[in-house]
């Protein structure tokens, strides 16, 4: 599997460097890459991991045979990974990057409505304090888990 996984990374580099900047974006071709890395760590004990990364592999020469029209193949695309990072979420307990900030900042902000309204009196000063403690919350636990290495 390892090997699998070292041709797979060696496949996406040369479609980045094959294809323009902004398709490399739309194929989301980074978050790619972490997703090999993902599925060859855990395919030692995980029968669909292994199964995935045959997938991909066949995924990205297919891709690679049609660097000329991405567009055609980016619903397929878009599929694949996300079905891929689904597993890998579901079963694997990764977590999205930067989904705690995300979380963190709409609870903060909640919660600043509410005391805005009743404690302070004045929600113009309640939402930036609510905000301002949710992104700290949500940047350390996004922090926390890159670390550990449970996002994806
Ligand atoms: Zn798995």
């Amino acid at each position: 599997m390892e090997k699998q996984a070292d041709e797979l990374l060696t496949t996406i580099k040369k479609l980045k460097s094959a294809i323009s900047k902004e398709n490399c974006k739309k194929l989301n071709l980074n978050k790619c890459e972490r997703v090999v890395q993902k599925l060859a760590s855990f395919s030692e004990n995980c029968e669909d991991c292994q199964l995935y990364l045959l997938d991909l592999k066949n995924h990205f020469n297919q891709l690679e045979g049609n660097i000329d029209r991405i567009d055609t193949v980016l619903t397929q695309h878009k599929k694949v990974i996300n079905d891929i990072v689904s597993h890998l979420q579901k079963k694997h307990k990764l977590v999205p990057e930067g989904m705690y900030l995300t979380l963190y900042m709409s609870i903060g902000m909640s919660l600043g409505i509410v005391f805005g309204l009743t404690i302070f009196e004045n929600i113009g000063l309640g939402i930036p304090i609510g905000l301002s403690i949710g992104i700290a919350i949500g940047a350390g636990l996004d922090a926390d888990a890159k670390k550990k290495g449970n996002t994806i």
